[in-house]
């Protein structure tokens, strides 16, 4: 099997697996008891926060762990804007993961205004456009620090200033880039970060939220005091253990990775060239590395998927099957791939597993199928 679909999810790091073997065997104690047995898991929570915390330059008080991404961004937006009384609006982006965009339907429910900003056709959102927008009504402006199909970069520096200037939180969701670029919330003036742990081959169904201090937010899931009464539910040790150790053992190689997947993307993408098959690259220049996202003119995405799938290639589409009719997603389309290539959409994503054989193995097998 080749998997080339990291984007989707990663393997789990031998490492963080060690690290998580203890908290699932032995040491399984309530890190909320106050007895000798929980002593080992409440300090394996702390030193976690700290490693945590040293990855992204925050201070530990600044992480709340969460069960993954998803419930990270549930609570960025609506726990910024449930309460609000004056300020209600929420400015985000028109390609940003359902995480964010449903949450922002959820919210528009309450009366709460969203503003969707348009992407260009590498799928970057044009700074100028945010300071048009922004009003004094608005409470957070959400743009994703990575795009989790095409893999572009967004100049959030420049995004979160706007948003400060005018008064706003800035929240990035940062899920497809912890681990892959270098993220330093000081530097990039974030007020509230989403993290997951199984994209940077950490373990499934953990995530956190860092949360700048001061930063007006309330309690997202009502319960005990874990999390300083601001994230109740028992703590995922292991998860939350293994976690720490996947992000600082990817952010230590964020250098050697990318230099060795960029080579990996010319050989997969020099192959194609070699073929005649007529495709867009889509996103733009600074992209996540070994994020591949192909429109094949006259392709189908779905069915590509599922030929290779039959050739043991795992990869995934930018587009969700609706029986005879491919939709295409809502990224692809807000970049505007012409119609004739937009069907034949799919993703690459390479990780650090990934051999040279196997990146002109899955450009053979498509240069096959197309064929
Ligand atoms: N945000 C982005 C950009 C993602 O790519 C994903 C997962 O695909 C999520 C959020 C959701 O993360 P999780 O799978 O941990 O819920």
């Amino acid at each position: 099997m080749i998997y080339a679909d990291n984007a989707a999810t990663s393997k789990l790091d031998l490492d963080a697996f060690e690290s998580m073997k203890p908290f699932l065997l032995e040491e399984y104690g309530n890190a909320s008891q106050p007895y000798f047995f929980s002593r080992k898991n409440k300090k394996a929570l702390k030193e976690a926060r700290e490693l945590i915390a040293s990855c992204i330059n925050a201070s530990p008080g600044e992480i709340y762990f969460t069960s993954c991404g998803t419930e990270s961004d549930n609570w960025a937006i609506k726990g910024t804007t449930l309460l609000a009384k004056k300020r209600k609006g929420i400015i985000t982006s028109e390609i940003e993961h359902h995480a964010i965009l449903n949450s922002c339907h959820m919210m528009e429910k309450f009366n709460n205004p969203v503003k969707y900003l348009p992407v260009d056709k590498y799928g970057k959102i044009d700074v100028k456009t945010l300071e048009e927008v922004i009003t004094d009504n608005d409470k957070i402006v959400s743009i994703m620090m990575a795009n989790n199909e095409i893999g572009t970069i967004q100049d959030i520096r420049s995004l979160s200033e706007i948003a400060h200037m005018n008064g706003a939180i800035f929240h990035t969701d940062a899920v497809q880039a912890l681990g892959h670029i270098e993220v330093d919330v000081e530097m990039l003036g974030i007020d509230l970060l989403s993290g997951s742990a199984h994209k940077f081959n950490g373990p499934k169904g953990i995530g956190f939220l860092y949360i700048r201090n001061e930063t007006e937010i309330v309690r997202f899931i009502d319960g005990g005091s874990q999390e300083r009464g601001y994230r109740a539910g028992t703590e995922n040790v292991a998860s939350i253990v293994g976690m720490a150790v996947a992000l600082l053992k990817n952010c230590e190689s964020i250098d050697s990775n990318t230099t060795y997947l960029k080579n990996l993307e010319k050989i997969l993408l020099d192959t194609l060239s070699e073929s005649e098959i007529d495709y867009i690259h889509n996103g733009g220049e600074k992209r996540i590395p070994g994020n591949i996202n192909l429109s094949i003119k006259n392709g189908n995405g779905e069915q590509l998927l599922h030929r290779l799938d039959l050739m043991g290639i795992c990869i995934s589409t930018g587009s969700a099957c609706d029986g005879e009719n491919a939709k295409i997603s809502h990224v692809i389309k807000a970049i505007g791939v012409p119609n004739e290539y937009a069907k034949g959409t799919i993703r690459i994503s390479l990780g650090h597993d990934n051999t040279v054989e196997e990146a002109k193995e899955i450009a053979e097998a498509i240069i096959r199928v197309m064929k």
